[in-house]
């Protein structure tokens, strides 16, 4: 598959040609499921983007039987960003159900099989999104990140995938799952795909309040030769697989060799990241899924009278898990226990916060696992709380609002991908991808 930097330079006509024979890839692959429709609006470099990102006059329907027959009137901000430096719409990932999950196979679509194999999950949320830039069917991709939705698939499925710092990339035209979580990122074949999608779609953005209103751009000085100081976390490391831990290994002399500095930091327990994410994202997503009540968007189950309308529509068109969540969120939000389960998330946030500050003023990224394991098998997390623990090493990045990338690193003996993630300080996305860069270059490595 050509890269996005190659594509950029097609001619219209070159363009034409590689589409039409992406369309042919992508419908003899159809079993994979990466994507649920595969329109286009524009005629630039194609970009697949998860269905939950507003395209206008396209159906959007964040992988929910509730929002079906619904049509966006207006583009997201991502969108008219990508539009206006020559990139177009091409294609709707697959994703779990309002972005709710790890594995893609919460959708309403039916699942996404992982390329590498089809025995195993993708990764989720932005599944579609990471199955497709791994089986060759898109350039590259744009997923959302609440809590590794990004990271963990892009792991999952040997890509590049990257989530910005809280605020770079505007939420405008996002169906919002935690706002104070959410972010959009870019699904890559490599790092510097990523770092020129990423400055395609971030930046200032007076349609999203939390928009950092922060312009400046990576690509024109990314920089792998920088020598960096980057943290290492054995203690962290207690719950990770042998095959994460051997990648981990492996990353570390590869930094060691390209001559960065390499130093032993602790986190707090990541217990901790789960308790404090699941509380502070469920209480958010229960707000945010308010309006989803067969009035204003969708599906519409009639009923007696506008109650029983609203029961019959939520009853009908939610899945399980987003009902799970729903129940938890404002069971953490209700008066008897808001002190005790909400804003104590909140002091746990702050901690998590305080931890990242304190090992960033003595170093400049931290190497980190993404998932305890490669990819597991379809059904293997079939108790919801093992599918929440699987996500201890992604979701303390979003709590602190911190930008992360996760790349290849090396195949386990069954032939699967094992990614890691870089985390750098908050606004610094220009450290993290010249590290990422380096990372990349030293590994030599090419999934
Ligand atoms: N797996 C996490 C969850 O289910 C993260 C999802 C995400 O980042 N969208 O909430």
């Amino acid at each position: 598959m050509i890269t996005l930097k190659e594509a950029l330079s097609l001619s219209k006509e070159e363009l034409n040609k590689f589409k039409k024979e992406l369309r042919t890839k992508i419908e003899a692959n159809k079993d994979l499921n990466a994507y649920i429709d595969v329109n286009e609006k524009g005629d630039g470099v194609p970009i697949a983007i998860k269905d939950n990102i507003q395209v206008k006059d396209w159906a959007v329907t964040s992988g929910s039987n509730i929002l079906q027959g619904y049509i966006s009137p207006y583009n997201a901000t991502v969108i008219e960003k990508m539009v206006d430096a020559g990139l177009s719409p091409f294609g709707r990932t697959n994703m779990d159900e309002f972005a709710m999950g790890s594995t893609t196979e919460s959708s309403f679509y039916g699942k996404t099989l992982n390329p590498h194999n089809s025995d195993c999950v993708p990764g989720g949320s932005s599944g579609g999104s990471a199955a497709a830039v791994g089986a060759g069917l898109a350039i590259a991709a744009l997923g959302s990140d609440t809590g590794g939705s990004i990271r963990q698939p892009a792991a999952f499925c040997g890509i590049v995938g990257m989530k910005p710092t809280y605020g770079r990339v505007s939420r405008y035209g996002l169906g919002a799952y935690a706002s104070s979580l959410d972010q959009i990122g870019p699904m890559t074949q490599n790092v510097e795909d990523a770092a020129i999608l990423y400055d395609i779609i971030s930046g200032s953005d007076d349609k999203d309040s939390t928009n950092a209103k922060m312009d400046d751009k990576v690509t024109p000085n990314l920089n792998p030769n920088r020598k960096l100081k980057i943290a290492i976390l054995p203690k962290y490391l207690e719950n990770a697989s042998k095959d994460v831990k051997e990648a981990y290994e492996k990353a570390i002399e590869a930094l060691k060799s390209a001559g960065h500095e390499i130093v032993e930091k602790e986190m707090m327990n990541a217990k901790f990241d789960i308790s404090a994410y699941y509380i502070t994202a469920t209480a958010e997503a229960t707000t945010n899924l308010a309006r989803y009540d067969g009035i204003r968007y969708g599906n519409r189950v009639t009923g007696s009278n506008l109650e029983d309308t609203f029961i019959k529509t939520r009853s009908n068109g939610f899945g399980d898990e987003v009902k799970r969540r729903i129940l938890l969120g404002n069971f953490v939000l209700s008066s008897g226990y808001y002190e005790a389960y909400y804003v104590k998330a909140q002091k746990t946030r702050q901690l998590i916060k305080d931890n990242y500050k304190k090992i960033f003023e003595d170093v400049d990224l931290i190497l980190s696992p993404v998932a305890p394991t490669t990819a597991n098998k379809f059904g293997e997390l079939e108790n919801p709380m093992d599918m929440y623990l699987s996500d201890i090493y992604t979701i303390s990045v979003n709590l602190a609002g911190l930008p992360a990338l996760a790349l290849p690193v090396s195949k386990n003996a069954e032939g699967m991908p094992v990614g890691l993630q870089l985390i750098a300080k908050a606004y610094d996305e220009q450290t993290l991808f010249d590290g990422s860069l380096s990372l990349e270059k030293q590994l030599n490595y090419n999934f």
